[in-house]
């Protein structure tokens, strides 16, 4: 395995911990799940990434998804400075934030009326406030190895950190309100419908991550999301499609558009914020208009629908035209065949599951349909060949349980080298 200089980041890493548990601000990226400490970056350019040290990585994170351009696009970086240029925050209401709407409306139409948060994690948190809101009940289905964010009630068997940390559950979530999460297997409609039979009645909403990103991608069997949509109508549940990841990345139109399902409410982060914080939910107008100061479900924000986070949304919508989803998926398709190129050659017990620009490598054999097959893929392996791809320059999500993200910054050139010292660090673990 090649190796990398890590004095800086190590020093930085060290005086780090002394302020923040695991010295992070966010628990995947202390490296946990695959050891050694995490190289801290200094900077970013279309799709590379270079640490304290001066390495240099391909990036396949891209800040866990928003970055669809890459880092530091000009034009992104053009319209954040002139955005700041006339005042970065004012807590009153701006056109560019009606302009951004109307942008993700003529996207997503199922938002017929929307709210402007500043993260993923509140956007679920509020959808999920207006689901309880509106239909008067108690209880919410999710899917196991699904993750909304950290609010209390979502924090059930929830994926990605949790998973990666081994504590699903977290400590401070209070059995009370953990009770009222009924917990679903993704891809499995029966387990729905099960407790659809027995809390029919209780059941506010179902939220689920259209295309599972964060127990590893895990695509939608063809009945999943129809059958959701179902047994919610059968039932007087809402549906609320979670499109932080999936949302402007696997379609103009998002997941649902892609698979053809109408969510009632939707919730969107990461590319819509451009890689500044915002998050948004919206869905049915009827519903929306139960927000407050229309309606009586609270929800607010001193720096929501921030003028930075917007314009940087906005500038990131604008260059994602047909062409550069056609693009995308170019980009992708290649690396994907690439990866089962070099998985084939190898002989290692690996599978990719690739949709469009999400992927990730599982250390099992296929097929991946949901969170007992996720389980089975090999940790250890996935330890020791991250830190061969490391070493080799291809920075990957830090854990066997996420995705990775293809960006329109990354060249044909990029992807082959990437996936050709993927191969080599595959060979490694066989
Ligand atoms: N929903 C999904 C599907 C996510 O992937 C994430 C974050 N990875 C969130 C919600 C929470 O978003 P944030 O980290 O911006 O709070």
């Amino acid at each position: 395995m090649p190796k990398r200089r890590t004095s800086k980041s190590l020093a930085a890493h060290r005086e780090a911990l002394e302020y923040f548990p695991g010295g992070v601000n966010s628990p995947v990226r202390a490296f946990g799940r695959v050891g050694g400490n995490p190289p801290f970056l200094a900077r970013g350019k279309g799709a590379v990434v270079w640490d304290l040290d001066g390495n240099s990585y391909l990036d396949f994170v891209g800040s866990w998804g928003p970055l669809i351009l890459g880092h530091a696009h000009p034009k992104v970086i053009r319209a954040i400075e002139s955005a700041a240029r006339k005042g970065t925050t004012f807590g009153a209401p701006t056109t560019a934030e009606t302009a951004l709407a109307r942008e993700i409306r003529r996207r997503m139409p199922s938002l017929e009326r929307m709210r402007f948060v500043s993260s993923g994690t509140e956007a679920a948190m509020s959808a999920l406030r207006l689901a309880r809101g509106t239909t008067g009940r108690p209880k919410i289905l999710k899917f196991e190895g699904c993750y909304h964010g950290h609010a209390d009630s979502l924090l059930v068997k929830a994926g990605s950190g949790a998973l990666t940390f081994g504590a699903p559950d977290s400590a401070g979530v209070l059995e009370d309100v953990a009770r009222q999460t009924l917990v679903a297997q993704y891809n499995d409609l029966e387990s729905a419908a099960g407790l659809f039979a027995r809390h029919g009645r209780e059941i506010a909403c179902v939220l689920v991550e259209p295309i599972a990103g964060n127990m590893g991608v895990v695509a939608p069997l063809p009945e999943f999301l129809p059958g959701l949509r179902a047994l919610c109508d059968r039932n007087g549940a809402l549906l609320i499609f979670d499109e932080v990841i999936t949302g402007f990345r696997v379609h103009p139109g998002g997941a649902q558009a892609l698979y053809g399902v109408r969510p009632d409410l939707t919730c969107l982060g990461k590319i819509v914020g451009g890689g500044l914080p915002l998050g948004v939910y919206g869905g049915r107008a009827d519903l929306l208009a139960q927000i407050s100061p229309e309606g009586p479900v609270y929800q607010a924000g001193t720096l929501s629908g921030n003028p930075l986070a917007v314009a940087a949304g906005l500038a990131v919508l604008k260059e994602l035209t047909p062409a550069a989803y056609k693009k995308l998926e170019r980009l992708s398709r290649k690396f994907g065949e690439a990866l089962r190129g070099e998985i084939e050659d190898s002989g290692a017990e690996a599978t990719l599951v690739r949709v469009g620009s999400l992927l990730t490598l599982y250390f099992s054999r296929g097929p991946i349909r949901g969170f007992a097959d996720v389980m089975r893929s090999d940790a250890g392996r996935f330890k020791r060949f991250f830190q061969g791809a490391l070493s080799r320059g291809v920075y990957l999500a830090p854990s066997p349980y996420e995705a990775c993200f293809v960006s329109l910054a990354h060249g044909e050139a990029q992807i082959e080298k990437a996936a050709k010292a993927m191969g080599e660090a595959l060979r490694e673990v066989r």
